[in-house]
């Protein structure tokens, strides 16, 4: 049945980041479809255990920071200690840091860079070994942004990041690809979450942002949730290095 390709029944995930934003709506998402899922991040993750509980999925808590890549290994090891396997990861922890690139410093610089595509590679690795070990494929889904295709302004270490992220995510594909690890990613537009409160905040760009998104609206990490899944899934067994863009049509425009 066709849709039986979308089920994560028996399934593993973990979710970086997954207390609040997209994070959340993405693991609420996969563990809906029948996923157990690895929360991760720095923060407490009571609501999003909550949610998925209300839902009936299973999930639980693996506290690292991402700012350190020394924990990438131990993340993997306490999912494959508490569920026994893994079979798929999104990278979605990420930060943003505003300021003219003139006066930008070193700090803001490598602190966005480590967060957002030092450790979502060395978490991909770390996963991807397992993958091989495992001997049965995987799912990697990376979370870019529209500053992957455009250059954003006063954003310089966040779209340098994000520009990384979707060169990097059709690299992994090309070397993991002929081992069944799917590696692809979602470029959310402006969404709703804490990342984009400085610019809702705004009067004046959040209404220029608005004006310009097809949909006419801004999105909501649930929007996410059915792209996270056909990612995650076997429907897409034969989708490589691909970011999808999430985004009410922005990039189209
Ligand atoms: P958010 O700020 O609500 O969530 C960011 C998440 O990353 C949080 O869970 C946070 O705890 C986690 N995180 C940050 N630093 C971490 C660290 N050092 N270690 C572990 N976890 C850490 O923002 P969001 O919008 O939900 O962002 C999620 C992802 O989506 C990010 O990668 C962001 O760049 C991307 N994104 C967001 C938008 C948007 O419009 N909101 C658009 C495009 C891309």
């Amino acid at each position: 049945m066709i849709l039986d390709l979308f089920s994560l029944k028996g399934k593993t995930a973990a979710v970086t980041g997954a207390n609040t934003g997209l994070g959340q709506g993405i693991a609420l998402a996969l563990a809906e479809a029948g996923a157990r899922t690895a929360l991760v991040g720095r923060s407490p993750m009571d609501e999003t255990l909550e949610k998925i509980k209300a839902a009936g999925g299973e999930a639980f808590p693996v506290k690292a920071d991402l700012a350190d890549v020394s924990v990438c290994q131990g993340i993997v090891d306490q999912t494959v200690a508490k569920y026994g396997g893994l079979d798929i990861l999104v990278n979605n922890a990420g930060i943003i840091r505003r300021a003219d690139s003139i006066e930008f410093t070193e700090k803001d610089w490598d602190d966005v860079l480590n967060v957002n595509l030092k450790s979502l590679f060395f978490l991909s690795q770390a996963a991807a070994k397992l993958f091989l070990k495992q001997g049965r494929g995987g799912k990697i889904i990376n979370i870019a942004s529209l500053l992957s295709y455009q250059g954003g302004i006063r954003v310089p270490s966040y779209t340098s990041s994000k520009s990384g992220v979707i060169g990097l995510t059709r690299l992994l594909a090309n070397e993991w690809a002929r081992h069944g690890i799917c590696v692809n990613g979602i470029a959310p537009g402006y969404m709703v979450t804490n990342n984009t409160e400085a610019l809702r905040r705004d009067p004046v760009r959040h209404q220029a942002i608005l004006e310009r998104i097809p949909a006419g609206r801004w999105g909501l990490p649930s929007d996410l949730g059915g792209t996270a899944v056909f990612l995650a899934s076997p429907a897409s067994d034969y989708l490589h290095g691909f970011t999808i863009a999430v985004d009410g049509g922005w990039l189209g425009r």
